[in-house]
């Protein structure tokens, strides 16, 4: 099973797939057509309530993930 979600490209439409684990470290991710160089990443002021966001999501995952055992 991937991680990878994905977005449309603002500029193409064309998908870009990224990793919200790696967005929130500060990576980006080029659109998947090669003709299109736009590529997405965090602005530094939306890093850190990214991050929680992330963080409180996997939390919350694994509490669905015990109450289901
Ligand atoms: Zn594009």
């Amino acid at each position: 099973m991937s991680n990878s979600q994905q977005i449309h490209c603002p500029h193409c439409q064309s998908v870009i797939y990224f990793e919200a684990k790696l967005l929130i470290t500060g990576m980006s991710f080029n659109c998947s057509n090669p003709d299109c160089l736009t590529s997405i990443s965090l602005s530094q002021q939306s890093l850190e309530p990214a991050k929680e966001l992330i963080e409180n999501y996997e939390t919350k995952k694994q509490n669905i993930l015990q109450l289901s055992h």
